[in-house]
């Protein structure tokens, strides 16, 4: 079984408007406004899944800083894992920083079946992660309804390119820190917080932390998969960022590291299943 933990889709109203939305919000355009970013439809991605034969993937839409646009957005994934609920895990898109209409919306996706919140994008939409005022009532409203948060992250070295953000390993720590009892998944390792999880101080914190892959290709080299493997076995989570990188390209890469094979079926999809908690029906 095969879990992609992190796939964009959009609307296709916002990709035949795409230029009105380059507009609209200013993280976008940093991200889109090259014609060459993709942006793809519940359709698009189903089909590069079944290329990769890539069984489930976890769903959600852009972050915008506008709560009215990530309704919108929340509304194409709630109509994704309506019509596909064999195949996709639905995320909800809200801006914190919106306070109670965030905590609103979602309490609306968590009565549609969605199943987390994210991706989160703090600096697009303007808040820090570690903000304990602006994040513990979607903390909470989160944890009330079995919801798993998933977090843009960025690293604080190497090259830039659009979307790289402020979310560093050291606010990932503070945030684990604020409240360890919640399921948090660090998007692109966490900006390389996975590497801290060797000290024992930091890995006690983040005890409900996890890491996806999504974009390696682009970040590091593919070495990372069977280092991290090694410390972090229970923690990785196969994601590929797509459309930015398909399932039948990033899984060839990952399946020729060098680890157990056990393992590798945790990252690809075991370690999912237990976060997600598949299989047990969430009220
Ligand atoms: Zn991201």
């Amino acid at each position: 079984m095969i879990i992609d933990f992190h796939a964009h889709i959009t609307a296709p109203a916002i990709i035949k408007q795409r230029d009105e939305y380059l507009v609209r919000d200013a993280w976008f355009r940093d991200l889109y406004a090259n014609p060459r970013a993709r942006l793809s439809s519940i359709e698009d991605l189903l089909a590069a899944m079944d290329r990769a034969s890539v069984q489930q993937a976890v769903v959600f839409g852009f972050g915008w800083r506008d709560m009215d646009l990530c309704c919108q957005d929340n509304d194409y994934v709630i109509e994704a894992v309506e019509r596909y609920p064999e195949r996709l895990i639905g995320f909800a898109i809200v801006n914190p920083g919106s306070g109670a209409a965030a905590v609103r919306e979602i309490e609306r996706c968590a009565k549609a079946g969605l199943r987390g919140v994210g991706e989160l994008m703090p600096d697009g939409q303007g808040y820090r992660i570690d903000d304990e005022k602006t994040m513990a009532p979607i903390v909470e409203v989160a944890a009330d309804h079995d919801m798993v948060l998933l977090t843009h992250c960025s690293e604080p070295v190497g090259h830039l390119y659009p979307g790289k953000g402020t979310v560093t390993p050291d606010e990932v720590i503070r945030f684990a820190r604020l409240f360890p009892e919640a399921t948090l998944v660090c998007a692109h390792w966490g900006g390389g917080a996975i590497f801290y999880e060797l000290m024992p101080e930091v890995s006690r914190v983040m005890s409900n932390v996890y890491y996806d892959t999504a974009a390696s290709l682009y970040l590091y080299q593919d070495d990372i998969f069977s280092l991290a493997a090694r410390w972090a076995p229970g923690k990785v989570l196969f994601a590929t960022d797509f459309p930015l990188i398909t399932q039948e390209r990033f899984i060839p890469r990952l399946r020729a590291a060098r680890m157990p094979a056990a393992t590798l079926r945790r990252i690809l999809g075991g370690n999912a299943w237990r976060v997600l908690k598949l299989g047990t029906s969430v009220g």
